[in-house]
């Protein structure tokens, strides 16, 4: 089986971790802080602070923000779960806006509309590693006074022009195990405002300032050494991983039929988290042959944020109609840095089969 994610864990990170395990020291220290620095380089921002998860990081992100009950979000219904859920945590309503049928991620010209008096943010994805319009993203929150926090979970290294993902508003990263680069579980949080580090920094350490005084209500979302000295190892690899999975997808858009294959702006930097084709008929019964043929395939997602049962039961009862054809013709192909020349000729080869445009 050609799976679709495969974690690259080699002696890099295996003597990393036994480093830390020799040191006895397993919490939040040196090793994170370390990790902290070379993340905010490779963001091209002042401030990385590192958390427990990706949705821990969206949270305390928007907290920073100081965004609460009463305040709305906007954001994509074509993503993961975590990133409207987020929103909930706060008390704030996460308020979704259709998206682009090109690149599936926020549609600018949708946001207009959504915008009341009780907006405070606006919330897109860089969904599959490539970068949401932050050019026309930035103009519509600049006009109404509205932070933008981005969740940069699927794109480390991508960019727009030199400007990379996580640097346009505050950013939201995800180590998750089938990430870009992982720690296992872990997330952070990217700024250049010394205020929102101070907040998050306080917040993800149960609101404490200094030791045993804990002005605000906080949270454990520490990250541990242990798995930060996995970031490290991951964090210096992240080029050859990056540059592989854009081969990767370069090699199927060059061999795949072009009306399926997935599209990226110019200048736009895609790191390929997920290698997404449309199908426009019959993708479940693709999905059934790739796997037979001994490829893994994932959709993300089959079902559209507002059409969550759990979205549903809290009155969400409009329609995305982008987001909703979406959710029923995306295919996710392994692209991860794992794959051999075989692999893709064999994906190539098995996609083929069953779409011959
Ligand atoms: C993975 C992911 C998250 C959540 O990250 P966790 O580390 O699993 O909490 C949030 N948003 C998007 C788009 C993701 O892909």
């Amino acid at each position: 089986m050609i799976p679709i994610a495969s974690p690259v864990l080699e002696k890099e990170e295996i003597d990393a971790v036994v480093g830390v395990l020799r040191s006895r020291h397993l919490v939040q220290g040196k090793i994170v802080e370390q990790f902290e620095k070379q993340l905010a380089e490779v963001v091209g921002v002042k401030h990385a602070l590192a958390v427990s998860s990706g949705t821990a990081a969206l949270h305390l992100a928007l907290l920073a923000h100081g965004i609460g009950p009463g305040d709305e979000v906007i954001t994509t219904p074509f993503t993961f779960i975590a990133t409207a859920n987020a929103v909930l945590y706060t008390g704030a309503r996460p308020v979704f806006a259709d998206i682009c049928d090109d690149t599936l991620n926020l549609d600018p010209s949708a946001i207009e509309a959504k915008i009341t008096k009780r907006t405070k943010a606006i919330l897109p994805t860089h969904l599959y590693g490539c970068p949401a319009d932050m050019a026309a993203l930035h103009e519509i929150a600049s006009n109404h006074h509205l932070a933008i926090i981005e969740d940069a979970a699927q794109a480390i290294g991508a960019a727009i022009g030199n400007k990379p993902a996580g640097s346009f508003g505050t950013g939201c990263f995800s180590f998750y195990a089938t990430k870009n680069i992982t720690t296992g579980e872990g997330g952070a949080i990217t700024t250049d405002h010394d205020e929102i580090a101070e907040q998050v920094r306080m917040l993800r350490n149960q609101g404490q300032r200094a030791k045993y005084d804990h002005p605000v209500l906080g949270y454990n979302y520490r990250l541990t050494d242990l798995q930060a000295a996995i970031g490290l190892a991951q964090l210096n690899r992240l080029e050859e991983f990056t540059s592989k999975r854009i081969a990767n997808a370069g090699y199927l858009n060059a061999n795949l039929p072009s009306g399926i294959t997935p599209s990226t702006p110019a200048g736009y930097k895609h790191v390929y988290h997920q290698y997404t084709i449309r199908v426009r008929t019959g993708r479940d019964e693709v999905a059934t042959f790739l796997n037979a043929a001994g490829i893994g395939t994932g959709i993300h997602y089959p079902i559209p944020v507002h059409k969550q049962q759990l979205y549903v039961g809290l009155g969400y009862n409009g329609t995305l109609p982008v987001a909703e054809r979406a959710s029923s013709e995306v295919l996710s192909l392994p692209v991860h840095p794992s794959l051999t020349t075989q692999d893709l000729e064999t994906i190539v080869q098995e996609v083929r089969k069953c779409l011959p445009l």
